[in-house]
């Protein structure tokens, strides 16, 4: 049977991270993977997240099953922060899932239950949305919709692209901080997009991974909610790997918009049973530990500071790295049109790989940087190199 199968390619972020580590020279720069580091290049638990672990290890009373709705505290808890008062609490379900990449699988799945055939996503758009979606049963289909040498978003071809979905199709929206782009809709566009959707009967998805990492907590959830407030039926997957730093603890949760009480509770009875028959019960820990700091005012104040902090430092670099302006043909000043961790530069797959090779910089072979992988020494070093590659 295994003979039929052929050899899938490695994942080229995960080539990069083994280059790098082999990589003797001590200036090297790793702007490749999507992890928040800080000044010195660590990523560090969080202080609220290290509390909250203290306080499960002494106070926790069983590890016996909970159920594959998982933490259903940290369900509710999550569900008030994000949404607001955007949709009445009766027309919100919700369970949680390993990481926002669990919370997309299992909107996928529910979408090709519910008969949906196809959900267009703006291209480019995070590497895995395609094939997550592709695997489940539901086609994408890519609408180009960025323009890399002037950092911007082109609401109007997304709209124009959206006028070829039929009523029924799904669409993919990053909530805030795009990955791997960066620029995200502004507050009109949100409106324009949400009309858009309601308007041609879409069922919207918006994966919200980065929350608190743009403008602020708050702020960035209005897209979201802009779009959840205009429809009947809605998902939002929602990840607390980045914004909580819990990467491989895998923590998320899915959202699901429904137009009354008793569609949530058929829209739920299936998430229950998608979720029971992929991985049976979500991983605790990481749930567990949000849900302590959600429930306590004291750890969210210093959650929320701690996060505040990330998200100024990434602004902070992300404006030093503007500062270097024109450089040939690349116009980092538009960097400052984005935000979160990430930016694409206009850059070829050589060019990325002359810089590899010849200053030590890591990023993706499409251009795409994590902000966070800079420190202000670096991007001085990172505007030298492209000044260096320029003037060959
Ligand atoms: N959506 C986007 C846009 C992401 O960038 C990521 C993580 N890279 C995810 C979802 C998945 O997050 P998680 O690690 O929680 O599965």
């Amino acid at each position: 049977r295994f003979a039929t199968l052929t050899r899938q390619p490695d994942d080229p972020l995960l080539r990069i991270i083994g280059q790098h580590a082999a990589d003797p020279r001590t200036n090297k720069i790793d702007l490749g993977v999507g992890v928040f580091r800080d000044e010195e290049g660590r990523t560090p638990v969080m202080t609220a997240v290290k509390a909250a672990e203290a306080r499960l290890l002494t106070e926790q009373p069983s590890k016996s099953y909970l159920g594959p709705e998982g933490d259903i505290g940290f369900v509710r808890a999550l569900a008030t922060l994000v949404l607001g008062d955007a949709v009445a609490a009766e027309r919100v379900v919700g369970l949680q899932t390993p990481g926002g990449t669990g919370a997309l699988r299992l909107a996928a799945e529910l979408l090709a239950r519910s008969g949906v055939e196809r959900i267009w996503i703006g291209s480019p758009s995070w590497a895995n949305h395609a094939p997550l979606f592709r695997q489940a049963g539901v086609e994408p289909a890519m609408i180009p919709c960025f323009d890399l040498n002037t950092q911007s978003f082109d609401l109007d071809g997304f709209l124009t692209g959206l006028g070829e979905a039929g009523a029924g199709d799904a669409v993919l929206l990053h909530g805030c901080c795009h990955n791997p782009i960066g620029i995200d809709p502004d507050a009109a566009g949100w409106h324009a997009i949400a009309s858009r959707v309601a308007e041609r009967g879409l069922l919207p998805v918006v994966d919200l991974a980065y929350q608190g990492l743009g403008d602020g907590f708050d702020v960035d959830a209005q897209g979201a909610r802009t779009i959840l407030a205009a429809v009947p039926e809605a998902l939002l997957a929602y990840s607390c790997d980045k914004n909580f730093g819990l990467y491989r603890e895998r923590t998320g949760a899915l959202f699901a918009v429904t137009p009354d009480r008793d569609s949530g509770a058929t829209v739920f009875s299936n998430l229950l049973a998608l979720a029971r028959a992929n991985w049976s019960m979500p991983p605790d820990h990481g749930a567990a530990i949000v849900r302590i700091i959600l429930e306590d005012e004291s750890l969210t104040a210093e959650w929320r500071e701690e996060l505040e902090t990330m998200r100024q430092r990434l602004e902070s670099l992300r404006a030093a790295l503007a500062a270097g302006g024109r450089i040939g043909t690349i116009d980092l000043a538009a960097v400052a049109h984005g935000k979160g961790m990430f930016a694409t530069l206009p850059l070829s797959p050589t060019q990325v790989e002359w810089l590899r090779d010849r200053h030590a910089i890591y990023m993706a072979g499409s251009g795409r940087i994590n902000i966070a992988g800079f420190n202000m020494a670096a991007v001085q070093t990172f505007h030298e190199a492209l000044r260096d590659m320029v003037a060959k």
